[in-house]
């Protein structure tokens, strides 16, 4: 991708910069963006937002809804495969539906760890996408006699998870504006 980038010499790519604001003119568009070497305005004809789910962009386009906490937070934790069962260490992605929880694993780094992501009914809501947990936590929050044995040991293996609050947007009715004259 930055090999395609660097052959085209009308992209020019500038890391490092945080996007706060832009002017839609007759002209075109103008960004306006914060960055180690101070403010910086870059013209063009028109701009994309592509920054993620708090978009500043998509504020000031018009769209003020904030995203809005899904009651679902998901638990991630890396297994040693030696450490599961052989048959929960075949190269698919495992994916075990629940009515208040849903679980998927799947092997990673050549076979040699399992990624398990567990999504579960919660009402932890702060932002972020990696607050450490423990497994003590993540246990009584699953109605674990519902949970497959094989898919319980796995779970049961990481004593330390990572978290994250799953947030959500309502799609947007329009994907473009325009500046008509
Ligand atoms: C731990 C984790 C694991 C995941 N695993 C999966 C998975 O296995 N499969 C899957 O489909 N999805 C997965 N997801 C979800 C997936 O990451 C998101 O759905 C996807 O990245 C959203 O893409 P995006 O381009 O909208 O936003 P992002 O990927 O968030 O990209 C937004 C970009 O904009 C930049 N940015 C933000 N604000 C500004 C600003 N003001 N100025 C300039 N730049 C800015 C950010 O630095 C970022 O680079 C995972 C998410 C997490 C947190």
């Amino acid at each position: 991708m930055s090999s395609a980038v660097a052959e085209n010499l009308d992209i020019s790519l500038r890391l490092g910069v945080r996007v706060e604001d832009f002017v839609a003119h007759d002209n075109g568009v103008t960004v306006s963006a914060h960055g180690r070497g101070g403010v910086w305005h870059e013209h063009g004809d028109a701009v994309i937002a592509a920054d993620g789910l708090w978009s500043v962009m998509r504020t000031r386009m018009g769209y003020r809804e904030p995203p809005r906490f899904a009651g679902r937070t998901a638990w991630r934790a890396l297994v040693p495969a030696e450490q599961a069962p052989p048959n929960l260490r075949a190269p698919l992605i495992h994916l075990w539906l629940g009515r208040e929880a849903h679980i998927v694993h799947y092997p990673v780094k050549g076979g040699a760890l399992i990624n398990i992501v567990v999504i579960i009914n919660d009402g932890w809501n702060a932002p972020g996408w990696s607050a450490p947990a423990q497994r003590d936590e993540l246990l009584p929050r699953l109605s674990v006699e519902r949970v497959a044995p094989a898919v319980l040991g796995l779970i049961n293996q990481p004593k330390t998870w990572l978290k994250w609050a799953l947030f959500d947007r309502r799609p947007l009715l329009n994907w473009s504006q325009a500046r008509w004259r």
